[in-house]
């Protein structure tokens, strides 16, 4: 449909603020592209920008290709969505998704027709007569999409659509929206400060700080190999361990990554080891997603991480186990459950029993 690209963009407000510094980003056809960070890091101002609603300071905004810096906003084919999505509360359901079919002169029997196809496909077509104040937030919310698709645009520019929604129905929208888009084929930029949204709709994210471009990448790639730190802590929760460690090669037969008082040993045939064996002699941060350490018995070989349980958090299905190392893990206990400290034969506390076993864990580095 349409293809976006940044290049080297940078915008400085009037009084001094660089609210995106040097970002140069593309959006390849039909592609779902999710702009991810926190408040402030100027999300909103790459949005406006491709909108046509701010002009960059420096730097190229293309559409297709066509450098589009000059072009007003009318001819961009663009449709946005925001979080206070503003419906018309005189008008009916069906005249709200049908407004802009009307002011472009589209006559009232293929408008009507239209309506009908893009209410049918959001789930609305049975609230057509309906004012907006008779709706719920999640219907509203499908009636400003559906006015933003009805005209099929080449691009939608979505900026926290979901925020003032509860969670479930986020969650619910999350997936509709997603699935929506990518039915119509249609690019997206999708602005939101929400992880698990960026992470369960995107093709891929671009994770902005501070008005610079961090990371871009699809959802696998920058959980799983984050480029900065920024990226690695920001990302996941509990937040990625990020332990300081010390690098020796031995003799090119394993490489030892010292912690304080214990080392992890890495033989030498396994990849992570020689992904780090180039920093021998220097302090080096290891990162360790929570999930990726698993409690061993104690005095199980190999690349093992010894620490005592702090205190355990329980979350239903699983626990987090804050170690005294400054390191989390995920834990469940040995029937697949949550930990707990009331269960157990005996009287036994299965918490105490389980911390026992977890006096050892295997680390996993990277990722
Ligand atoms: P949020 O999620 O809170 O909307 P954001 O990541 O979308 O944040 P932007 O709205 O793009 O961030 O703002 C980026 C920076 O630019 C912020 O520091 C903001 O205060 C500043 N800013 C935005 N608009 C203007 C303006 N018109 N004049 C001056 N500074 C601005």
């Amino acid at each position: 449909m349409t293809t976006v690209a940044l290049k080297d963009v940078t915008k400085v407000f009037p009084d001094g603020t660089i609210a995106v510094d040097n970002v140069s980003l593309d959006v390849n056809d039909g592609e779902f592209m999710v702009l991810l960070g926190p408040s402030g890091c100027g999300k909103s101002t790459v949005l406006r920008m491709v909108a046509g609603l701010e002009d960059p300071t420096t730097g190229a905004i293309l559409l297709d290709g066509e450098l589009a810096n000059d072009l007003p906003p009318r001819d961009r084919r663009i449709a946005m969505v925001f979080q206070d999505f503003a419906l018309y509360p005189h008008m009916t359901v069906g005249e709200n998704i049908g407004f802009p079919l009307r002011l472009s002169g589209v006559d009232q029997q293929p408008r009507g027709e239209r309506v009908a196809d893009v209410a049918s496909a959001l789930g609305i077509g049975d609230v057509l007569s309906r004012k907006p104040s008779q709706l719920s937030g999640g219907q509203r919310q499908r009636v400003a999409m559906g006015r933003a698709i009805v005209r099929r645009p080449g691009l939608f520019l979505m900026d926290e659509p979901l925020s003032n929604l509860d969670s479930g129905l986020r969650a619910e929208l999350r997936a509709e929206i997603s699935g929506l888009v990518r039915e119509l084929g249609v690019s997206t930029i999708y602005v939101t400060h929400d992880q698990a949204e960026a992470l369960t709709m995107a093709d891929r994210v671009a994770i902005m700080r501070k008005g610079v471009l961090q990371d871009v990448g699809t959802p696998t790639q920058v959980y799983g190999r984050p480029a900065t730190l920024y990226v690695a802590a920001f990302l996941g929760s509990p937040r990625m361990n990020l332990l300081e460690a010390s690098v020796y090669v031995h003799l090119d037969r394993y490489v030892a990554l010292n912690l304080g008082e214990q080392a992890l040993y890495l033989p030498w045939d396994d990849i992570r080891a020689r992904a780090v064996a180039h920093y021998h002699g220097e302090r080096i941060v290891v990162g360790m997603r929570a999930e990726a350490l698993t409690p061993v018995a104690p005095g199980t070989p190999g690349d093992v991480l010894q620490g005592r349980i702090r205190y355990l958090e329980h979350h239903g299905h699983e626990s987090l186990a804050f170690l005294d190392i400054g390191a989390t893990a995920i834990v469940v206990d040995d029937l697949g459950g949550p930990v707990t400290d009331t269960e157990g034969a005996n009287g036994t506390s299965r918490l105490r029993r389980f911390g026992h076993v977890m006096q050892r864990l295997t680390g996993r580095v990277g990722g």
